[in-house]
C-alpha cells in the first residue's frame, strides 16, 4: 500500500492489545491518511494482565493500566472511537456500520477483535457473586466482592484461574480450585514445572481437586452448594469461572471472510481471504514463517507483535511474520516465565527446583526449542537467545548452573556443532 493520502482511511476494529500496537506502527511506517481505532469498550485502551493479578488485591490508579499515554492518540493522528460495537462490514462500499448507526470508511480495515470468554452454561455471567474476568469491569466487580468473601471456588485451574488463586489466597480467603483434566496446563506446561506451581498452590492452601466438575448449583445462604461430578458437594461465597477463551470471529463470519474455530484465517502478512482486509493478535490464526505452520496465540507477547506486524507490513511491506511467542505469570512469590514450545522432547532442568528458582530447556531432538524458568530472570534471558538461535548445547552444560551459558555460548559460537 502507498504511504496513503489524506481521505484514506486504515480503519482497525479492537481497540486491544494488537489494535493499539497496530495503529502505532501504521502511522511509524509512515501512512499519513486517517486512522481510526475502535473498540467497543467505553475505556481507553488498557493492559488486561494486571486485571487478575495487582488490580484484585490494590487500589490500583486505573490510568496505570492504559496502554498509552492519553496524548499519545492525539500526537499521533490516531482517533479513538471507544463505546462503539461494529456491527456489519460492508466489503464491496468497503464501509463498517456501528451500533451507534455511524459508519466509517477504509481503504484497509484490520480486525484486531479478540477473544471473549467461554461460559459455562450452569454458571452463566450475571448471576450473583459469580465472575467471569476478560474486561476492566470484570476484575473491578470481583475485587468489590473480596473483602466480604471467605470462601471462593475457581472452575478451571488455568493460568488465570491460578492466579486469581493466588491472589485470593494472599487476602487470607479459603480456595477451592476445580479442574475437569486429570493435571491441570498438562498441554501448556512440562510435567516439572506442572508440579512446581501445583506444590506451591498446594503450601499456600489452595485446594485444587482435579477430574471434577460442576453439575449442579444451589443457592446456600448468600452464596451457593455445589455439588461436583464426583458426588461431593462444597460450600462458596463466590464462584470464578476461568475455562479459556473463543476468538472473535462473528463480524468476520458475516462478511464472508475465512473463518473457523481457530480464529479468523490470515497469511503471513496477516492478510484474510479478503484483500484490503486483515486481522491480528489474538483472534488471528496465521501463518508463522518459523514454525512453518499456522497457529493462534493467546498471550500478550503475540498480540503486541503480531499487530504491530500486520500495521508495518500493510503499509510498508516486508517479510512475513516469524516471531516467537511466550508468556509470564505471576503467582504468589514465583514469577513464572516461558518462551517458545512450554515443553520438548527432553526437558532439562538447571538450578533448583526445591529452591524455587530454575530454568527449563525444552528440547526437539538436540535444539533448544523453548525454555521456561521460575525466579530465574538471567538464564531466561539467555535462554530466549538460545530459542531465537535454535541452538544445539550439550545437556551436560545446559543443567549445570555453574557453568555460564552467556559466556559458554560466545566461546563455543566457532563450532559448527552449537
Ligand atoms: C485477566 C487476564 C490476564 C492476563 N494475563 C496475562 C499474562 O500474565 N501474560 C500474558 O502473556 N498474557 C496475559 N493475558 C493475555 C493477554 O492480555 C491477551 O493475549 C491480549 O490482551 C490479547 O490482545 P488482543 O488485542 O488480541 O485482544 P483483546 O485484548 O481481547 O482486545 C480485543 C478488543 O476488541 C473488542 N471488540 C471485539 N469485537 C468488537 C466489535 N465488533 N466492535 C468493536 N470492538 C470489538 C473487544 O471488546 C476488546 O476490547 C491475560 C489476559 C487476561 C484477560
Amino acid at each position: 500500500m502507498s504511504t496513503g493520502t489524506e481521505d484514506e482511511a486504515i480503519l482497525i476494529i479492537g481497540a486491544g492489545l494488537a489494535g493499539v500496537s497496530a495503529a502505532e506502527s501504521v502511522r511509524k511506517a509512515g501512512f499519513a491518511g486517517r486512522v481510526v481505532l475502535a473498540g467497543d469498550e467505553p475505556d481507553a485502551p488498557y493492559d488486561r494482565p494486571p486485571l487478575s493479578k495487582s488490580v484484585l488485591c490494590s487500589a490500583e490508579a486505573l490510568s496505570n493500566l492504559e496502554l498509552r499515554d492519553p496524548a499519545f492518540y492525539a500526537e499521533n493522528g490516531i482517533e479513538l472511537k471507544l463505546a462503539s460495537t461494529a456491527e456489519l462490514i460492508e466489503r464491496d462500499s468497503r464501509r463498517v456500520h456501528f451500533a451507534d448507526r455511524t459508519s466509517v470508511p477504509y481503504k484497509k480495515l484490520v480486525l484486531t477483535t479478540g477473544s471473549s470468554l467461554r461460559i459455562l452454561p450452569i454458571l452463566p455471567p450475571g448471576m450473583p457473586n459469580v465472575f467471569y474476568l476478560r474486561r476492566l469491569s470484570d476484575a473491578l466487580a470481583l475485587r468489590e466482592a473480596l473483602p466480604q468473601t471467605c470462601r471462593m471456588m475457581i472452575v478451571g485451574a488455568g493460568v488465570i484461574g491460578l492466579e486469581v488463586a493466588a491472589t485470593a489466597r494472599t487476602l487470607g480467603i479459603a480456595v477451592t480450585v476445580l479442574e475437569a483434566a486429570a493435571t491441570p496446563m498438562a498441554r501448556a506446561m512440562c510435567p516439572t514445572m506442572c508440579d512446581f506451581i501445583l506444590g506451591k498452590h498446594a503450601d499456600h492452601g489452595v485446594h485444587i481437586r482435579t477430574n471434577t466438575t460442576v453439575v449442579n448449583v444451589d443457592r446456600f445462604g448468600a452464596g451457593y452448594r455445589v455439588t461436583l461430578s464426583d458426588g461431593d458437594s462444597v460450600d462458596t461465597d463466590v464462584i470464578v469461572v476461568g475455562i479459556g477463551v473463543v476468538p472473535n470471529i462473528g463480524l468476520a463470519a458475516a462478511a464472508g471472510l475465512t473463518v473457523s474455530a481457530n480464529g479468523i484465517h490470515v497469511n503471513e502478512f496477516g492478510q484474510t481471504s479478503d484483500e484490503n482486509v486483515y486481522a491480528a493478535g489474538e483472534v488471528a490464526f496465521h501463518y508463522n514463517h518459523r514454525a512453518g505452520q499456522m497457529d493462534r496465540q493467546e498471550n500478550w507477547l503475540h498480540a503486541a507483535a503480531h499487530g504491530e506486524h500486520v500495521g508495518r507490513t500493510l503499509v510498508a511491506g516486508g517479510p512475513g511474520y516469524n516471531e516467537i511467542s511466550g508468556y509470564w505469570s505471576d503467582q504468589f512469590d514465583f514469577s513464572i516465565q516461558s518462551f517458545g514450545m512450554p515443553k520438548g522432547d527432553r526437558d532439562v532442568v538447571r538450578g533448583s527446583v526445591t529452591n524455587g528458582s530454575f530454568t527449563i530447556f525444552h528440547l526437539v531432538g538436540d535444539v533448544v526449542k523453548g525454555v521456561s524458568s521460575i525466579n530465574a530472570a538471567r538464564d531466561m534471558r539467555t535462554g530466549k537467545a538460545l530459542v531465537r538461535d535454535s541452538a544445539r548445547i550439550p545437556e551436560s552444560v545446559l543443567s549445570d548452573p555453574s557453568i555460564d551459558l552467556g559466556k559458554w555460548r560466545q566461546s563455543a559460537m566457532t563450532s559448527p556443532a552449537v
